[in-house]
């Protein structure tokens, strides 16, 4: 009997050791960008266990699903808070999802870019009713440039907050931007503008996310000078959509790797995989989604996609779908509410990193410049 019990005392220190070492093993920054159906929902984890999430995903419908999507996320990376969440601004696809999550994992910080600037029904009822009760239980911060988000182990640096931008370069940025000089303006709504955009250091390894920053307050941020500097990883890319990704931000950030956050017929227009396949030093474009808006001309291989849709096609037109002119109605875009697959960043502090595609388990190292 006693026997037994010593084995069993030890069987179970045993395996509380190996918890123990699995979870102080960690050495990587993991980067999950999560499908949330052409909205955006980006989960960092540092070595120190401690959390970022970047959005919530959609409202309505696909709250749920897309709440449930980032929980299996954080699940995975072992996560059982999220320290800080950015709601990078106030649209549908990027806080929909938010009260839905908060009831399935706690979140300790709020962080967003203050009022919403674009009156629209479902904000408005969201920050005067919903929003506010889920802060005061936490702590809740009003971003602005220059501000930095405490995730114990990595350097995160807000650059663009409330249609502001860093004015000082970050530390060792600040050459002058040759693509300044070619700079086209484009097309903004309200909000979109105002969004929170962030800079991530860890060790040798550097990221953005400026949210679905547009192209003219891109040019205020890189323009004269690059006040980034370069990047590994740029992610997000505003779905792909063309009303951001100029070249002065693109080209100058000179990633090695992009990570759209795209939907079945949502982004991926041709004019963004133009800039993009033709920034210097990129290796490689990963998308979360095959989108309609790219057909076979303009898309990545399919290895490097992480979603398919529900009713899958035999094939891809070569050609572009073209949406209708605005105020038209279009027929309903392709549905994905089967399983979902994430993108997985593994990033160590020597600047290598590695991508995975969690549909097919293609994985990819790209390793330290020297
Ligand atoms: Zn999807
Ligand atoms: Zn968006």
């Amino acid at each position: 009997m006693r026997r037994t019990l010593v084995l069993l005392l030890a069987l179970v220190f045993s395996a509380a050791f190996a918890v123990a070492q699995t979870r102080t093993a960690r050495t990587t920054l993991d980067i999950y960008v999560v499908d949330v159906e052409g909205g955006n929902g980006v989960l960092f984890v540092a070595p120190s266990g401690e959390s970022m999430l970047i959005d919530t995903g959609n409202a309505g419908a696909g709250a749920v699903r897309d709440a449930e999507r980032i929980a299996a996320a954080a699940k995975d990376a072992g996560v059982t808070a999220i320290d800080h969440l950015i709601i990078t601004h106030w649209h549908g696809d990027h806080f929909g999802g938010l009260a839905e999550l908060a009831s399935r994992i706690p979140i300790k910080q709020f962080i967003d870019h203050g009022p919403n600037v674009q009156p629209g029904a479902a904000a408005d009822e969201f920050l005067q009713k919903t929003y506010p009760p889920l802060y005061a239980k936490a702590k809740h911060m009003v971003a602005k440039p220059g501000d930095k988000i405490p995730v114990a182990g990595l350097d995160v640096q807000v650059v663009t907050s409330a249609g502001q931008t860093i004015k000082t370069p970050l530390s060792g940025a600040g050459r002058p931007n040759p693509y300044c000089a070619n700079f086209k303006p484009g097309e903004n709504n309200a909000e979109d503008p105002q969004s929170v955009g962030i800079h991530v250091t860890f060790g040798k390894f550097r990221t953005a996310h400026l949210g679905d920053l547009t192209k003219n307050k891109e040019f205020e941020l890189m323009c004269p000078n690059n006040r980034l500097g370069t990047v590994d990883v740029l992610l997000g890319l505003h779905h792909g959509q063309a009303s951001s990704n100029s070249e002065v931000v693109v080209h100058a950030l000179r990633p090695r790797v992009a990570i759209m956050n795209d939907g079945t017929r949502k982004g991926g227009e041709p004019e963004v995989m133009k800039t993009v396949h033709s920034s210097p030093g990129l290796e490689d474009l990963w998308q979360l989604h095959f989108s309609t808006l790219s057909g076979q001309e303009y898309t990545v291989p399919g290895m490097f996609i992480a979603n398919m849709v529900d009713d899958q096609q035999p094939g891809m037109p070569v050609t572009p779908f073209t949406l209708p002119p605005q105020g038209t109605q279009a027929p309903p875009a392709p549905q994905h509410n089967g399983t979902a697959y994430w993108i997985k960043v593994s990033a160590q502090t020597n600047g290598s990193f590695t991508v995975t595609n969690a549909r097919n388990g293609f994985s990819k190292t790209y390793s330290a410049v020297k």
